[in-house]
Order: C-alpha cells, then sequence, then structure tokens
C-alpha cells in the first residue's frame, strides 16, 4: 500500500496517475465521511445521531410499525440535521472526474442527495433517500417538505392515509439497488472508497470483490481501515491510501487527473 499525503514523492504521484489511466471502469463508494465537509455528522461518531437516539430504540422498522409517533421523534432531528446542507468540494470532485468520463459511478451509503446536487449523474443509493416520504401501503413516494418536519403529528398518506416514513432504509428494510450495484461492480476494475470504513453490507463485500476480480482500490479516510478488521487478514486491501481530510485528497486527484 502507498501512502498519499501532501510529502507524497512526485514518482508515487505518477503512479497514482498511471494506474488511474489503465482503468477501464473505475467507481467509488462514498459514506458518512465525504459529508462531514458539508456539516453532516457521522451518525456513528461521538454526539452523532445514534448517541441521541438509541438505533435499537429508534430506527427499526419495527418501531415504525408499532409506533409511528415514537420513530417520528428520530426522523424529525434526521430531517433538522441534513436540512439546508449543500456538496462539498470532495463531492463536487467525483462530479468532476464522472463529467470527464473518468467515473462510472457512485454507490453511496448517504441519503443526503449531495452526491446528485454536486452534479453527480450516476448514483445508487445502498439507503435510499431523504428527500421523500414513503407509504408502505400504497407505495406512494411525495416530496418532503419543511412542514412535514414541523407538525406535531405523524404525516399520512393523502391517498391510503397510512402512516408516511422517509424514503430511507431503516433497520429490518431491504437495502436498495442491489442489481444496479451488481453490474456497475462486475466490471468495476478501480474502486475510491471514500469516507467509510466499509462494514455494513452490503458495501462491506465491494472492496473484495473489486480486489478479486483483479482490480485496484484508493482509499480516502483519515486511517487505512479497508481490511484491517477482516477476520483472518491483518494486510490492507487498498493499493494507495489517501491519508487525511477528502477536502483536500479528492480535489488533489482531480487535479492529478484532470
Ligand atoms: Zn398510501
Amino acid at each position: 500500500m502507498i501512502t498519499i499525503n501532501p510529502e507524497a514523492s512526485a514518482d508515487s504521484l505518477k503512479e497514482v496517475c498511471s494506474v488511474y489511466a489503465e482503468a477501464q471502469k473505475p467507481a467509488a463508494l462514498t459514506g458518512a465521511g465525504i459529508s462531514v465537509g458539508s456539516g453532516i455528522s457521522d451518525f456513528r461518531s461521538p454526539g452523532g445521531l445514534w448517541s441521541l437516539f438509541d438505533p435499537d430504540e429508534y430506527a427499526g422498522l419495527d418501531v415504525f410499525l408499532r409506533n409511528p409517533e415514537k420513530a417520528w421523534e428520530l426522523y424529525r432531528a434526521l430531517g433538522s440535521e441534513l436540512k439546508d446542507k449543500i456538496p462539498n468540494v470532495a463531492h463536487r470532485s467525483l462530479a468532476e472526474l464522472e463529467q470527464n468520463g473518468l467515473l462510472h459511478g457512485v454507490v453511496t451509503q448517504n441519503v443526503d442527495n449531495l452526491h446528485q446536487r454536486a452534479g453527480s449523474r450516476m448514483v445508487l443509493e445502498i439507503h435510499g433517500d431523504h428527500q421523500h416520504l414513503q407509504c408502505l401501503q400504497c407505495s406512494e413516494l411525495i416530496p418532503v417538505t419543511d412542514e412535514h418536519y414541523q407538525m406535531k403529528t405523524v404525516p399520512l398518506c393523502t391517498s391510503c392515509n397510512y402512516p408516511l416514513k422517509p424514503n430511507v432504509v431503516l433497520f429490518g428494510e431491504a437495502v436498495r439497488s442491489l442489481p444496479e450495484i451488481e453490474s456497475l461492480m462486475v466490471d468495476c476494475d478501480l474502486l475510491l472508497v471514500i469516507g467509510t470504513s466499509a462494514q455494513v453490507y452490503p458495501a462491506a463485500g465491494l472492496p473484495a470483490l473489486v480486489k478479486h476480480n483483479g482490480g485496484k482500490i484508493f482509499e480516502f479516510n483519515q486511517e487505512p481501515v479497508l481490511g484491517s478488521d477482516r477476520p483472518g487478514g491483518s494486510s490492507f486491501l487498498s493499493d494507495f491510501f489517501f491519508k487525511g481530510d477528502v477536502l483536500q485528497t479528492l480535489p488533489l486527484l482531480s487535479r492529478l487527473l484532470l
């Protein structure tokens, strides 16, 4: 694994470019870390959403079905966490790579819509999106508004009167876009893993899959985590590790390539 930081040698930067240039189908996998610079705290971090709302107690599908009033306490907090946030330079760097034919898609664990707002077009949202409310009874999908989060009561479906939930994947619900993710990954030969430890299925399997198929991994995290805690594995999966804040490391990559 080659570490890329501000002191990286010209040779290692040149190698980044030549490995990238050889890739036919580069793609990215992103997690909470890419949106921290937009003011959205990692739910798992101290002070994050999960320290205020125990996910076991609030974030399950069973909680919504049994007690939507209680589940909506979490949804309102999530709504105010995501409200008025804008994409940062890391999101924009990925959009730029895609626009220049250097990125074939982004698989994201985030529900904040910031990749799309930055200009990325091929975005696969594993955990759904936070821009809509969803009716589990009649499948109605409606754009979420501020009023939905200001209401003291649970918003109801206007077609069938069933309680609405955010169009995000709750614990106990199936993840989204698996067939599309599979077809993006089947010939992906370079995966940028950004701001995620990729420990939750299905994201967890993607770096190893790409690696198994002979592809390369570029990791963008504060510390290298891919592969470090896999059972029986002590080595890192990443070929290049871009160390530090993604607000610096992703623009660095796009400057090198464009
Ligand atoms: Zn309905």
